[in-house]
């Protein structure tokens, strides 16, 4: 069924919104949570124990999926000595901070948790919860002896090459000085906590804390479910409504006293549509050894259909996933499929997207209306831009929490919160007394400065990392061949989204080619008896060369800011840098599989010595 919609009307209120928030005096910048080497953890204990000073053959610099994913694979390749280093007190990675009730992962579990096959678990419901998820990862590290060298509650504060032994020196904040052969960094994408620079925002007397340092002491309940019992009589206010915020409100709403959610700009919730899995069923889809391998395939198969190719664009890949990743992506192939082909072509590919988009964002509206029987909430609950402008979010309680008469909307038209007072915070010259302020204000998605990303720098044969990666005029920022590796530092492997699929809708599918390729690296040199896996320029010099040309950087000038489009300011070569690969995640995993496999070209471009 085709809506009739008034497209230059939607463009002309999308980019009246947009200006809104570009005109916000305050809250534009952000400051992160912690210093590194300094722990803030609510979670777990810190155990003293003795400094390290030994040597391993592969270390790991983070806990979290990708870590998890490419020991194991480095493991299978014969490494016996891998040791994962994390400032958490256990594996899990964002999964171990993000205890917020109600934490879940809305792309579909078959897909977003690695190792299925291996580990044999079969997921309880199709969008797993964050204590799930968590297990896990602890299920892997059981699984693959990694808990038996890991150190924990661990902040790296060096990693500086010796060319003499050919290895890494990792110094840390427990006074660990050891060192490894080979070194990975995956330090996710969304790891450094962030506050808004509100003004005021360190005088406020009541209680305070970040959504991934949920202070389950404070607020009672636990991260399963059960009522946060001391909010009953607390006026709680949370400020943010992204991805986070939407899954933490239907616990706040249900158990504060009162809950005030402070609204810069509203999230487009999605249905979500959960159920709990049938055991008959796993076991039959589960039955064919490589079902995982399918599964994860299917899902950035029906994503390679979204980007515009004429040569991908027009195969029907079956769909096993049908989350609501992939139907918006199949939305997308449909819509370019019905292109006659003598019209296709940029101009038709985009009124395509921009059609599906409006469909897409009148329905997530309308939906708004179906569910918020208050009508001025539910005008305010409404998101005004194009879906990937910001993180698409599905939830089938977050807009019904807005039912409750206790859960207000104070919606700041764009504004956000001006200032905190020591007993609340103020919203367009108005003060709201508050007990608890709940931050849901993200994460740090910091452009090429490397040492906010990773909390140290790295010194390599090439000089420092923060150097090498630095912009040079149009020129420098984050330079790599396939995303992982970086000439002049030998031996270290990235596990990041930049320069590869990029697939930002599921992590795992990113990183799992990634751990194949170091994993396949590291037992090549192994066996061939190389000391340093280092890349050469010309070829690290081509792949950015491509990204550059063909890539889709992140600054979409026509969003409304976020994240997603560099806070609205603009593109700079660090952004530009940050695309994917263009063909998209299934061809650069295609391409990947073709790069490692024996033959004259396999690890083209990579220096052995
Ligand atoms: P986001 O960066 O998405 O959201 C931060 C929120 O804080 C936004 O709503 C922002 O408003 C708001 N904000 C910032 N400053 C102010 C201010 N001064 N006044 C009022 N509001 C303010 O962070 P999240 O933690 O929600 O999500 C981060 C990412 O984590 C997601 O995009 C997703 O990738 C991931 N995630 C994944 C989940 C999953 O299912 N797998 C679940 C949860 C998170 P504005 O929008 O106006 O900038």
């Amino acid at each position: 069924m085709t809506i009739d919609i008034d497209a230059e009307a939607l463009r002309a209120k999308y980019a009246e919104e947009r200006d809104k928030r570009l005109a916000a005096p305050v809250g534009r910048n952000f400051k992160p949570l912690e210093k590194p080497g300094v722990f803030v953890d609510p979670h777990m204990p810190v155990i003293p124990r003795e400094p390290v000073t030994d040597h391993v053959e592969f270390c790991y610099i983070g806990g979290g999926f990708s870590g998890l994913l490419t020991a194991a694979r480095v493991k299978e390749a014969g490494v016996k000595s891998v040791r994962i280093v994390d400032k958490a007190g256990d594996f899990g990675g964002v999964w171990y901070w993000n205890r917020y009730p109600g934490a879940m992962c809305d792309t579909a579990a078959m897909v977003y948790l690695p190792l299925l096959e291996e580990t044999g678990h079969m997921p309880t419901h199709k969008y797993v919860y964050g204590p799930e998820i968590h297990e896990h990862c602890q299920r892997i590290g059981r699984k693959y002896g990694l808990y038996d060298d890991a150190l924990f509650h661990t902040d790296v504060l060096g990693l500086a090459w010796e060319e003499d032994g050919k290895r890494w020196r990792i110094t840390t904040n427990r006074g660990d000085s050891f060192t490894a052969s080979f070194v990975g960094i995956g330090s996710g994408p969304l790891n450094v906590a962030q506050l808004p620079d509100i003004p005021g925002i360190e005088k406020f007397k009541g209680k305070q804390f970040h959504t991934s340092r949920w202070d389950y002491a404070y607020t009672g309940g636990d991260r399963h479910g059960a009522p946060m019992t001391n909010l009953r009589d607390k006026r709680v206010g949370i400020v943010g409504t992204g991805a986070t915020a939407v899954q933490c409100v239907p616990a706040l709403s249900r158990d504060s006293g009162e809950l005030f959610v402070f609204q810069r700009t509203p999230s487009a919730v999605d249905v979500r549509g959960n159920h709990p899995f049938d055991p008959a069923w796993f076991k039959e889809i589960s039955k064919e050894p490589g079902w995982h391998e399918r599964w994860l395939q299917s899902f950035s198969d029906c994503w390679g259909q979204s980007v515009p190719d004429p040569r991908i664009m027009w195969e029907d890949y079956p769909d096993l996933v049908d989350d609501g990743w992939t139907r918006l992506a199949r939305r997308w192939r449909d819509r370019f499929r019905a292109i006659p082909p003598d019209q296709f072509g940029l101009p038709a590919i985009l009124g395509a997207m921009e059609a599906q988009d409006n469909e897409t964002m009148e329905r997530i509206r309308a939906r708004v209306d179906e569910i918020v029987t208050d009508k001025d909430k539910a005008a305010a609950l409404k998101p005004w831009y194009r879906q990937m402008c910001k993180r698409p979010c599905f939830h089938d309680e977050y807009l019904q929490a807005f039912n409750r008469e206790t859960a207000h909307l104070v919606d700041t038209d764009g504004q956000g919160v001006s200032e905190v007072t020591e007993t609340g915070v103020v919203v367009n010259g108005k003060h709201y007394e508050l007990d608890c302020i709940v931050w849901a204000s993200g994460f740090q998605f910091v452009p090429g400065d490397v040492t906010t990303r990773l909390g140290y720098d790295v010194e390599g044969p090439a000089g420092k990392l923060s150097d090498v990666w630095a912009a040079k005029g149009d020129g420098g920022g984050m330079r790599t061949l396939h995303g992982l590796q970086t000439a002049g530092f030998p031996n270290l492997f990235f596990q990041q989204l930049p320069q590869t699929g990029f697939l930002i809708s599921n992590l795992p599918n990113n990183f799992i080619p990634q751990a194949a390729n170091v994993a396949a690296l590291v037992a090549h040199a192994k066996e061939k008896g190389y000391a340093k896996v280092d890349v050469q320029p010309e070829a690290q010099e081509a792949w950015c060369a491509a990204i550059l040309e063909h890539g889709r950087p992140i600054g979409n000038p026509e969003c409304t800011p976020g994240y997603y489009n560099n806070e609205g300011k603009g593109d700079n070569i660090h952004t530009k840098l940050m695309a994917g690969y263009p063909g998209g995640a299934s061809a650069f995993a295609k391409l990947m599989e073709q790069w490692r496999a024996p033959g004259p070209q396999q690890f083209a471009g990579v220096a052995f010595a």
